[in-house]
């Protein structure tokens, strides 16, 4: 029998961050994480749907007009299995939107992705303690596979002097791009203008490859 997995929401929509920005996507929200970022604002609690592979697949191959799949979540690497059998299916370019800590499982299905957008989760915004040794593991995993992989960061005001050096070594091995992303309240943009030129110019002190991208969808009250 085949497994099912439990999606929260499949929708189209434009990519509202990191460098492909702008682009049309079909989105698919898988519904369970492994962190509790306190800035999280994914919606857990609505009704799921169950899917196999071959009813995922057909609703993929089916979408018409968009520039990829974005797997996104919640962490989608947490269904690496039902992934497995279901990325094979598709004929669509697949985007993986992750927070870059389970590289067990992306090992499993890296094969099947055409782009990884990570997250680098600071504690110091995402309270979730110090994950760089699993983001550096990550990295190596998706750099060794020579797949596209690019870095996001949502930063406050309490982030340090070394959770930014820690991020441009994680980063500058590989000459990963970094996308620095001001942490949004709701839909408002609170981080003060001067603070956050500060956090972009110490990181471009240390790193060149950095952007400062906001997260655009947001603003325009889309998902
Ligand atoms: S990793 Fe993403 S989905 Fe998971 S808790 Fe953090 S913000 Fe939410």
């Amino acid at each position: 029998m085949q497994s099912k997995v439990k999606i929260n929401e499949i929708f189209k929509s434009i990519q509202g961050e990191g460098p492909y920005i702008g682009y049309n996507q079909l989105f698919i929200r898988f519904s369970k994480c492994n962190l509790n970022c306190v800035y999280c604002d994914t919606d857990f609690k609505s009704n799921l749907i169950e899917y196999s592979a071959i009813e995922l697949a057909d609703i993929v191959n089916k979408s018409e007009n968009i520039h990829s799949v974005s797997l996104t979540g919640g962490e989608p690497l947490l269904e690496a299995d039902f992934l497995k059998e279901f990325l094979p299916l598709t004929n669509k370019k697949i985007y993986l939107e992750t927070n870059g800590t389970l590289y067990q499982n992306l090992e499993k299905i890296i094969n099947y992705i055409d782009i990884i957008s990570t997250d680098i989760k600071l504690n110091s915004s995402s309270k979730n303690g110090d994950l760089f040794e699993l983001h550096n593991k990550f990295i190596e995993t998706a750099v060794n596979a020579e797949k596209e992989i690019f870095i996001k960061i949502v930063f406050d005001e309490k982030i340090t002097e070394e959770e930014i050096k820690k991020s441009v070594n994680s980063a500058e091995k590989y000459d990963i791009p970094i996308i620095l992303q001001p942490k949004m309240d709701g839909e408002c943009l609170k981080l003060k203008k001067d603070l956050i030129e500060k956090v972009y110019n110490k990181f471009l002190s240390e790193y060149k490859n950095v952007r400062l991208i906001p997260q655009t969808h947001k603003f325009l009250n889309i998902k």
